[in-house]
């Protein structure tokens, strides 16, 4: 019996941890049959409009857009889509600023860049694909805006979906 409850219990606090992830799975599981594009939109406000994106395991190519709904130019408050293991964002970011708006503020050919859009501005919309094969599973992955200053607020997890679910939402 008290074996049960601890199970019960670990089993919710898991649930908790990260509730717009699962918001987010029960969404997408239900309207699109596959999540091999992905979208994602960036504000003036400095804030992306999701904070995990879920990539479908089956996929052999994601596609990525990413959507500057505001008015900034680039070069005021562009945005970009980083995607890089957890544990690389910050060191990312930070050599990202010393590369410069001219560079993406990314610094070029860095192996611990999974993916990168390029800098957009207000109004522009950017698409890229990269290998689903490049996600581990077990690694903890996520997304971040390299533009100076943003990725303590532009940041997000990238989960691979898990098979047994999404075939249930299916
Ligand atoms: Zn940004």
């Amino acid at each position: 019996m008290k074996n049960v409850n601890r199970a019960t219990r670990t089993a919710a606090a898991a649930t908790v941890r990260w509730p717009l992830a699962v918001a987010l799975l029960a969404l997408t599981g239900a309207a699109q049959a596959s999540n091999c594009h992905l979208n994602i939109e960036a504000n003036d406000l400095m804030q992306f409009n999701a904070r995990a994106l879920q990539i479908d395991p089956e996929c052999s190519e994601i596609q990525l857009t990413l959507k500057h709904v505001g008015k900034q130019p680039a070069h005021v408050l562009g945005h970009d889509w980083v995607l890089a293991r957890t544990s690389d964002v910050a060191a990312l970011a930070n050599a990202g600023i010393a590369a410069g708006l001219d560079k993406g503020y990314l610094p070029a050919g860095d192996h611990r860049i999974i993916a990168a859009t390029k800098v957009v501005g207000g109004g522009e919309e950017t698409t890229i694909s990269f290998n689903a094969a490049a996600l581990v599973p077990g690694v903890d992955y996520s997304y971040f805006c390299s533009y100076p200053g943003h990725s303590t607020f532009m940041r997000g997890r990238v989960m691979l979906a898990d098979k047994a679910k999404l075939a249930v939402n299916r």
